[in-house]
């Protein structure tokens, strides 16, 4: 179990972590919240790359400080912007990454290919990392990670830069090797967790503004999510008067998808509510 307690950090006057405080057990977890709301600052600390202003982290009731390196081989990071040396092949850094873990290397080679396999690199895997897309650079990043089979990954934007298609398979493969592991997944992108997270977290400027399972989530907005359709030439007004949250164009008309504690026009109905949905009613002021 990692606990984290009344963790605050500020940039100068800016204060990015507000007293965060939370507990994590087996599972994924997500962190949800626009650019700048602390996501990165609060994977930073738990990873010790960053120092807190206040606040402590303990795994299962002891101070990670006190456990020193014996925390660091328990951990898996994937920072947002990871530097990797772009003379490497995707397999000397993953090589190089499992000296520095001092992971035995037999087993870390066996490890390497299963993972290279996973996140599709396996066919490059002596090619430079400096020839990669960013979507080559992000799973690799994304390997690395789950090198020496960690206890708790943090995983900070793990999907920025891949598409549909490798999103889907990122998000498989990290839901099927979370079962026994505490992930932690910041992101933005409300579909890449909506499906897999135990837990959602909702970071606005630094505070936790709710968390909970996303069916708690959802359940909070039941009976607020209206569906109705319109033609084209009213779509902006209902856009002025209503929280509109998806436009599709339709057969029958424009299909609007619209958050409001009111039925918004007389053939509106209601629709199961999704995370998105949710997301939205938390942080559409500030989108
Ligand atoms: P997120 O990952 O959710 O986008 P960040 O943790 O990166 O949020 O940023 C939170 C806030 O802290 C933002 O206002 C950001 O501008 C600020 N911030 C982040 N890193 C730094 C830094 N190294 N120096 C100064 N301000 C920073
Ligand atoms: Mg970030």
């Amino acid at each position: 179990m990692l606990t984290i307690n009344q963790l605050s950090k500020s940039y100068g006057s800016n204060l990015a972590l507000n007293q965060f405080t939370y507990s994590f057990d087996h599972g994924i977890y997500a962190l949800l919240g626009p650019n700048g709301s602390g996501k990165s600052t609060l994977m930073n600390i738990v990873t010790q790359n960053l120092k807190s202003d206040n606040g402590e982290i303990l795994l299962d009731d002891t101070p990670i400080g006190k456990l020193g390196a014996s925390y660091r081989e328990k951990l898996g990071f994937m920072p947002q912007y990871p530097g990797m040396y772009p003379s490497f092949s995707a397999l000397d850094f993953l090589r190089y990454m499992a000296v520095l873990k001092g992971l035995n290397k037999k087993k870390a080679d066996k490890q390497i290919d299963e993972l290279l396999h996973a996140v599709e690199l396996h066919d490059v895997r002596t090619h430079r990392i400096g020839s990669f897309s960013g979507g080559m650079k992000q799973r690799l990043a994304l390997a690395q990670s789950l090198l020496g089979d960690p206890e708790i990954v943090i995983l900070d934007e793990p999907t920025a830069g891949l598409d549909p298609k490798q999103r889907i398979a990122i998000r498989n493969y990290i839901a099927s090797v979370a079962l026994n592991k505490t992930v932690i997944i910041a992101t933005h992108v409300v579909s890449d967790v909506e499906f897999i997270a135990r837990e959602a977290i909702m970071l606005k400027k630094g505070v936790i503004s709710d968390s909970g399972s996303p069916y708690e989530l959802t359940q909070k907005i039941e009976g607020q999510v209206w569906q109705t359709v319109v033609a084209a030439e009213e779509v902006q007004a209902m856009q002025e008067k209503f929280r509109v949250v998806n436009i599709q164009n339709g057969e029958r008309g424009v299909i609007l998808r619209i958050l409001s504690d009111v039925q918004p026009t007389e053939d509106s109905v209601t629709v199961v509510p999704s995370l998105e949905d949710y997301y939205l009613y938390v942080f559409g002021d500030i989108l």
